[in-house]
């Protein structure tokens, strides 16, 4: 596999970062992870606004202009002859400065691409929905370190993927310091109440998902009455279907919250037909 690594492509076990990175170090730096289909970058003009936008938010600048970062993206596809379908990894750390949090002396971003191929749950899960919890873990507050910057420090989310794992299931839903659902570790969430699809709004408090605001968009193509507003526990465990949305599990359905089941173990026809239209949508060449 070949990485590109601050302007060459080179062999995956020759892409190393210094141990005085501050990426590794403190989680100093911003990240997007970003769909290939067909060949070609998803969303690629949206991924590269939201690391810009997110570097910019934690005064990092990024030493490449938006269409170096594209050009570097596509030789990375090109160069792992990932022309079907795949996933890549874009990460600008802080680069290797001092042993001190100080970023001041940090000079020299690493800037790497990562692409491969990717399968983040089996098929069946799709049909059948996933089995979800509600973590302790409170998501960062927006006074804290907003979740809409895509920083590398992820540790918030890691402790609430490590609750889902204690119990043997693949996501944890987060809520936010005042209780309402805010998004998962990896994922926005959706639910459905009587034909509306419903999500929480970013002053939530959530990363302001590419996946999600293509749903938006998808359901007000279909004629889907759609909203963003705030969502208790008890609407939650109420709705009639819940689905969650990302460029890696892009849109699967939950039907179980801790002991909860939802739409009776099944895809709801709801998020049957949002899970096609956004398989139709990247499938077709109209993006
Ligand atoms: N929330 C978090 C915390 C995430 O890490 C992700 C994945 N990037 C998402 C939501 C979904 O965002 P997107 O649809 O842009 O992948």
């Amino acid at each position: 596999m070949k990485v590109w690594f601050n302007d060459n492509l080179v062999d995956s076990d020759e892409a190393a970062v210094s141990v005085f990175d501050h990426g590794l170090l403190y989680g100093d730096g911003v990240f997007e992870g970003i769909r290939i289909y067909g060949g070609r970058i998803f969303e690629c003009d949206a991924h590269v606004e939201r690391l810009f936008l997110s570097a910019k938010r934690i005064r990092l600048e990024i030493p490449y202009t938006r269409q170096q970062i594209v050009d570097a993206m596509n030789e990375t596809i090109v160069a792992n002859d990932l022309t079907g379908g795949g996933y890549i990894r874009l990460v600008i750390t802080r680069g290797p400065g001092s042993l001190g949090l100080g970023p001041f002396d940090c000079h020299s971003p690493s800037v790497f691409v990562i692409a491969d191929q990717i399968v983040l749950y089996p098929k069946e899960m799709y049909d059948k929905g996933m089995a979800v919890i509600i973590a302790k873990t409170v998501r960062t507050s927006q006074r804290m370190l907003d979740p809409s910057v895509k920083s590398l420090n992820y540790l918030n989310n890691i402790m609430a993927k490590i609750e889902a794992g204690d119990v043997g299931v693949g996501e944890a839903i987060m809520l936010n310091e005042k209780g309402f659902v805010a998004e998962c570790t990896g994922d926005n969430l959706f639910i459905v109440e009587s034909g509306k699809v419903v999500t929480p709004p970013l002053s939530a408090g959530i990363l302001p998902g590419i996946t999600r605001s293509l749903v938006l968009r998808l359901a007000g193509k279909l004629g889907m009455p759609a909203a963003e507003e705030n969502i208790t526990i008890e609407r939650l465990m109420g709705a009639d279907e819940c689905f969650l949305t990302g460029t890696a599990a892009e849109v699967i359905s939950v039907t179980k919250i801790d002991d909860r089941t939802i739409s009776n173990c099944e895809a709801g026809p709801v998020t049957k037909k949002l899970h096609a239209a956004f398989h139709d949508y990247t499938e077709s060449n109209d993006w």
